[in-house]
């Protein structure tokens, strides 16, 4: 039952954020995008719109991203699917059990989430992967959101944008259980909310990350190594 209220509190909540046209220059750099293509992909038709989070509806874990890649997810419709970054998560979340397959093309390619839901700290696709602070604020509300539908037990923040966005929302909530400056993002810093959530970091798994070996592996393979023992 309480599945089954998450799951139409999500849906609710993913029509409202495809829709959304808060951030005019992000609406027009996403809609060009998805107009001019790249050319590998000009025979598919772009997604082009705000890419709402997808995953299990009961999951205990949440992963924090930064925004959708301009041929990436603006281009699929699903969080990171169809890109770099994604071709290094998904076959993490496989081999720790949270994703039925490794493969991530689209959203008709049968993946399957379980226990684990993917969001982002902005929706829609920002020039140079770089959106503003108006733009993360603006945002904000459909996080806060799934946070409060969610509740997870493990926030998992890809990038330091994901965390610092996910401490504002928390900080605002209780600025003084929070001692400001004190948590500090760092790959594997693990902080206790008082509530009882865990927030745990991550580097992005971003190809300027991967590539360089900056996130290897075994380190990333770490990191869902722990979520899941935080939620056993
Ligand atoms: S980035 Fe977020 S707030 Fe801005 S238009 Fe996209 S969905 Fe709306």
């Amino acid at each position: 039952m309480e599945h089954m209220t998450n799951d139409s509190q999500l849906e609710k909540l993913n029509k409202q954020i495809v829709a959304c046209r808060k951030c005019p220059r992000l609406v027009a750099w996403r809609e060009e995008m998805a107009r001019v293509k790249r050319k590998a992909y000009r025979d598919e038709e772009y997604w082009g719109r705000p890419v709402p989070g997808f995953g299990d509806p009961k999951a205990r874990v949440l992963v924090v991203g930064l925004a959708p890649g301009a041929h990436g997810s603006n281009r699929t419709g699903r969080q990171f699917t169809g890109d770099a970054s994604g071709g290094f998560l998904f076959p993490a979340l496989h081999r720790a059990g949270f994703a039925s397959q490794a493969r991530a093309e689209s959203r008709g390619d049968g993946l399957i989430l379980t226990d684990l839901y993917i969001t982002a700290s902005g929706r829609c696709a920002p020039p140079d992967n770089k959106p503003t602070l108006e733009e993360l604020n603006n945002c904000q509300p459909y996080l806060e959101r799934e946070l409060e539908i969610l509740d997870p037990k493990v926030i998992v923040c890809l990038g330091r944008i994901a965390f610092e966005r996910v401490m504002r929302i928390y900080s605002a909530s209780s600025p003084k259980k929070l001692g400001e400056g004190t948590w500090k993002f760092g790959h594997g810093a693990c902080y206790q909310l008082p509530a009882g959530a865990w927030i745990l970091c991550s580097y992005h798994p971003s190809q300027q990350n991967t590539l360089t070996g900056k996130l290897t592996v075994k380190m990333f393979d770490d990191i869902w190594k722990k979520a899941k023992s935080l939620v056993e």
